[in-house]
């Protein structure tokens, strides 16, 4: 049983009204939620799946509670304007799936794949587009994200359990999303246990376990820039501990 937030729900019968939405992507992280749907089914009867361009024949986007979006956002492509203008008025609240979405991903940093801009080719994350910056308040690591840590999200989501959704609002200000962040965030602030968790959450393999220390190597040309690593680390968002000045 799932209490109700009253941001999200404003009657007692209300169901969350949700839409997936799809930019530049591989749709990896929409087939993720289909997976994630597989476990789900005790959360339909609180959420209303109002618009996904796989799942409903809708085209145009209703007014949502929260809209899920995957994918970069081409700057030169009207039709993403468009949905981009669609979101900012429809949309009370947006989160950002996967690396594309939330730091570019794949789509601005695998080599060679982007083009000095303008191009057709210059994509920005929706975390960094100005319109729906006061709109997107989470984002998912991931390339995809696991259908069990989305699972895990949307319940959070509905029970308002803001001690889980912290670290996804931390993700949603976070440009950098790189294996860089485990050195800065974690290894270089002491609370590396050597847990190898970084390397296994890495799908570039771009994270191994140096065997001697235990701490993670990182190398940077492989890096996709999804986020998963310092999500996935059980050591990262702790607070820096400061000395005492008495
Ligand atoms: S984050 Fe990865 S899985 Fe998701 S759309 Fe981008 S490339 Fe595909
Ligand atoms: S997941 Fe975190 S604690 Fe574990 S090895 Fe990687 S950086 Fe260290
Ligand atoms: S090092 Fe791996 S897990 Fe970390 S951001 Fe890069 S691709 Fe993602």
């Amino acid at each position: 049983m799932f209490y109700r937030d009253s941001r999200l729900f404003e009657e007692d019968d209300f169901k969350l009204k949700v839409g997936f939405f799809h930019f530049s992507s591989c749709s990896g992280c929409q087939v993720a939620f289909l997976d994630m749907f597989e476990e789900a089914v005790e959360i339909l009867d609180t959420v209303e799946l109002a618009y996904s361009n796989m799942l409903t024949k809708r085209k145009e986007v209703p007014h949502l509670d929260v809209a899920f979006v995957e994918g970069a956002v081409c700057i030169e492509d009207r039709n993403h304007a468009r949905l981009v203008r669609e979101l900012s008025e429809k949309a009370k609240l947006i989160v950002a799936v996967g690396g594309c979405a939330s730091f570019g991903g794949v789509r601005r940093f695998s080599r060679g794949n982007q083009f000095p801009q303008p191009t057709h080719q210059s994509f920005v994350p929706i975390t960094e587009v100005e319109l729906l910056r006061g709109k997107i308040k989470y984002a998912i690591p991931g390339c995809p994200p696991n259908p069990s840590l989305l699972y895990s999200f949307f319940l959070a989501l509905l029970e308002v359990n803001e001690d889980f959704l912290t670290p996804f609002e931390f993700m949603a200000h976070s440009h950098n999303a790189c294996g860089f962040d485990l050195i800065s965030e974690v290894v270089n602030k002491g609370f590396c246990v050597g847990c190898g968790t970084c390397s296994t959450a890495c799908p570039a393999r771009a994270i191994s376990t140096d065997l001697e220390s235990g701490k993670p190597n990182f190398t940077p040309e492989i890096c996709v820039h999804c986020g998963s690593c310092l999500a996935a680390c059980p050591q990262s968002f702790k607070p820096y501990p400061q000395p005492t000045y008495t």
